[in-house]
């Protein structure tokens, strides 16, 4: 829990450089689902980064001065009827030992409070425009700071957006975080293999993904980090497509992006395999194009190089394999430079490569430097790559039919994803595990065969 704390004393000595302030962030609120049921309870991740603590109705305040500052957890008290008919909760007043937190406060008097240690402060901190519910509760505590001293002055606060400067720590993963990942990558390492072998012609959609959610409940994993893409055949171009009752044939491929989330901590997984084990020719020829689009842009995640380099290499490759294999005719579109500088590769891959990973699976952080291009005043220069940082490269092709391309290729859908840890010198890739190549898939998938 120590990491937690460091957390806020990072944050505490920001807004220190920045002249002082209030922090307040809330938790997420429970959400009904329907009647007198709730989803699942899910933390809200700024909150839990700073304190570790996942249990709605609870507020951190912290207050910083030039010379002394106080780093408060609002939460419920410990109660028995709620113990009898819900679960066991931390709460006061074990709480502030267990997480390291300097003062613990009851919600109960959070209303009150909150105002009264707001009087002597004139810059806030928070999440602006992020939870509406909490923002009408910041509304109340400012009318009460305004009604205690400062009932004949001007509105006097200054607001500032807290995540400007927690995205920017949260992109860097310390030792623990990338711990965390690890495990992750290797619960959906897990689950993607198991599926691969017990996939079969006839399976629903629907029953791929229960495998995945299966794999990763055994394994500890608290949620799906994000719902999963099971698709087959057609269903393979749609890029957001969620597993359905669509039933998996023979001669088709399927594409599986699905990853938990363990720890508070995401991981980001897709592989696209032949439903009955063997790679058709036609597939192989696109299956070929999207794997080396991939393996060569993995090389491009390493310190100093672009956040852009491994997208600009991937759609160079996939570009040029569309070419070869005709589905885009050189007559028609020009060379691969016009290619690339007319956006037709587009029609078959209409997404970027890459996206920062971490608590959130399209995580928290900037993509861009703040500096400017000097030739170009108005275009913003892409991000360098630096240790600590993890994203994940995922080329693809999806082919939908239409009558100027060849119709074998049509309805076929293919990506490939691993999530990747920027280390000193290099890279570590979280997901290698999972079978990639067209051998080793073809192996695990006819291992009981
Ligand atoms: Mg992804
Ligand atoms: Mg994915």
């Amino acid at each position: 829990m120590i990491h937690f704390k460091k957390r806020r004393i990072r944050l505490i000595e920001e807004i220190r450089m920045r002249g002082g302030g209030a922090v307040i962030i809330s938790n997420a609120s429970l959400i009904v689902r329907s009647g007198d049921t709730y989803y699942p309870y899910r933390h809200d991740n700024y909150f839990y980064y700073l304190s570790g603590f996942s249990e709605p109705e609870a507020v951190i305040l912290l207050i910083v001065n030039q010379d002394t500052s106080r780093s408060i957890l609002f939460c419920n008290s410990k109660k028995l009827e709620q113990e009898i008919w819900h679960e066991d909760h931390i709460g006061l007043p074990v709480i502030g030992e267990k997480l390291n937190f300097e003062e613990v406060l009851p919600m109960d008097i959070s209303h009150q409070k909150i105002g009264e240690l707001l009087v002597h402060v004139s810059t806030i901190f928070c999440v602006i425009d992020y939870e509406s519910k909490w923002n009408k509760q910041l509304c109340k505590w400012l009318k009460i700071v305004h009604n205690l001293k400062r009932k004949n002055s001007i509105f006097p606060f200054t607001f500032i957006d807290v995540r400007v400067l927690l995205d920017e720590f949260r992109l860097f993963k310390d030792a623990n975080e990338i711990n965390i990942m690890r495990q992750a990558a290797a619960i959906s390492t897990k689950a993607h293999c198991s599926v691969m072998q017990q996939l079969r012609h006839g399976s629903y959609e629907y029953q791929l993904e229960a495998e995945l959610l299966y794999v990763f409940r055994k394994h500890g994993a608290q949620f799906p980090a994000y719902n999963s893409i099971v698709a087959t055949g057609y269903n393979a171009c749609i890029l957001h497509h969620c597993a359905s009752d669509t039933q998996l044939k023979n001669g088709d491929l399927v594409l599986i992006d699905a990853g938990c989330e363990f720890e508070s901590y995401a991981s980001d997984i897709t592989r696209t395999v032949p439903v009955n084990g063997k790679f058709s020719y036609v597939q192989k020829e696109l299956y070929e194009i999207v794997l080396m689009a991939q393996e060569q842009a993995l090389k491009q995640v390493k310190p100093g190089k672009s956040f852009i380099d491994a997208h600009n290499v991937a759609v160079r490759i996939l570009a040029q394999g569309m070419l070869d294999v005709g589905l885009l005719d050189s007559n028609k579109v020009g060379t691969l430079d016009d290619v690339i500088m007319n956006g037709d590769y587009q029609q078959f891959y209409m997404h970027n490569t890459s996206h920062w990973i971490g608590m959130d699976v399209h995580d928290v952080g900037g993509y861009y430097s703040n500096s400017l291009c000097h030739n170009n005043s108005n275009k913003h220069v892409w991000r360098i790559l630096e240790p600590g940082m993890v994203l994940t490269v995922e080329p693809g092709i999806y082919v939908r039919p239409a009558t100027h391309v060849p119709e074998k290729y049509w309805n076929i859908g293919i990506r490939i994803e691993d999530s990747v840890h920027v280390i000193l010198g290099g890279q570590e890739v979280l997901t290698s595990d999972v079978p990639k190549t067209i051998i080793e898939i073809e192996a695990v998938m006819n291992f009981f065969s």
